[in-house]
């Protein structure tokens, strides 16, 4: 036996996709967008529709000693929203496949679904199928949601054009930051089981991790707004990870700018309390689960004073780089780090 071995964590995430993709063929005409983006997009009639679909596992994803069943039925339902707002689509319906040990309960499996329940209302989609088998151990999670676009109003990541202005909804960083917390607390339980969790001053950035929220409503506000969005993709593995996507897939450079980049005082005050600078979680912090897009510049006003829409930089030429301009003027190359699960 001299077969050849490669470990996953050499390829990556990324290089694993690109190696299981590479062989197929899409046949269908209905097929417009597969592998690579968001969400696939399929053409049906007059729009298309969208799928997409991502696992959540307890050990990689979560940890229940801090994650409540109900929040993580709420947020599994939550990324694949995501997704589908990151196409501009709105979504419609999800199918929900579960693996369980026999560590859970009936009770615990209610819980679960009680959370799933509420995203449902939450983002007006229905349960509409899934599966259930059992785990080995801990708990699985695989969530499919379906959406729909019209035809002129989809949104890939690739279509960012040079001079187009970068935007990003909401704050970022505070997700990452939360965890933080939620790590810290959960080590000081394990070393003292009478010390309770003082997880008041920290509320906000644990939410963030806790109760992820899809932006389907700036879809919505977009459409409101009567802007079309040039590439968008949802923050979940980072805002500069993100960007690149955009970068790479739209062959284009970026500059954005640290004293645009969108943070909350109290994701701010607890990075620095944690000593973690504040920035890097803004540009490396994962699972805000707010939406990135770029805008044509011809739209700039309409977003200019809009409360929860940041405008953040510039599309600049492929080879003028991803380039980062600090507070005091320098200007760095943009890292990615991103989450890595292998
Ligand atoms: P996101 O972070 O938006 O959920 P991913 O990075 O997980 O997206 O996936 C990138 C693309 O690769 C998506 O189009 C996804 O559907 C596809 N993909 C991921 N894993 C697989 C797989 N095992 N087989 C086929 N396609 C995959
Ligand atoms: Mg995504």
């Amino acid at each position: 036996m001299s077969e050849k071995r490669t470990e996953i964590g050499e390829l990556g995430e990324f290089g694993l996709i690109d190696r299981i993709s590479e062989p197929f063929v899409n046949k269908q005409s209905s097929t417009k967008v597969g592998i690579g983006d968001d969400a696939a997009v399929i053409s049906s009639g007059d729009h298309f529709t969208v799928v997409s679909t991502d696992m959540l596992i307890e050990g990689v994803h979560f940890d229940l000693s801090y994650m409540p069943l109900a929040h993580l039925g709420y947020k599994a339902v939550a990324v694949n929203v995501s997704d589908i707002a990151a196409m501009n689509a709105i979504p419609s319906q999800v199918t929900v496949s579960i693996g369980l040990s026999n560590r859970f309960s009936v009770e615990a499996v209610d819980m679960l679904y009680e959370g799933i329940r509420h995203a449902c209302e939450a983002f007006g989609v229905d349960l509409v199928g899934g599966d259930t088998t059992s785990s080995p151990s801990g708990l699985i999670i695989s969530v499919t949601a379906v959406g729909t676009v019209t035809k002129d109003a989809v949104t890939y990541r690739y279509g960012a054009q040079h001079h187009d202005i970068i935007c990003v909804s909401g704050d970022l960083g505070g997700a990452y930051v939360g965890l933080q917390v939620l790590e810290r607390e959960k080590q000081v339980f394990m070393s003292n089981p009478d010390m309770q969790p003082k997880l008041e001053d920290y509320d906000y950035v644990v939410k963030r991790q806790l109760k992820t929220e899809a932006r389907t409503d700036i879809v919505h506000e977009l459409k409101a707004l009567d802007i079309q969005p040039t590439a968008m993709i949802d923050v979940s593995d980072g805002l500069a990870s993100d960007l690149f996507h955009i970068c790479k897939q739209s062959k284009v450079g970026v500059r954005i700018y640290e004293d645009k980049l969108p943070i909350s005082t109290t994701t701010y005050d607890t990075a620095v309390e944690l000593n973690f600078d504040p920035i890097t979680c803004v540009l490396n912090g994962g699972e805000d689960y707010e939406l990135l897009f770029t805008i044509s510049e011809s739209d700039a006003d309409k977003v200019k004073n809009h409360h929860d829409i940041t405008m953040i930089g510039f599309v600049q030429n492929e080879e003028d780089g991803r380039l980062l301009i600090t507070k005091s003027g320098t200007t760095v190359n943009l890292k990615a780090q991103g989450w890595v699960h292998f």
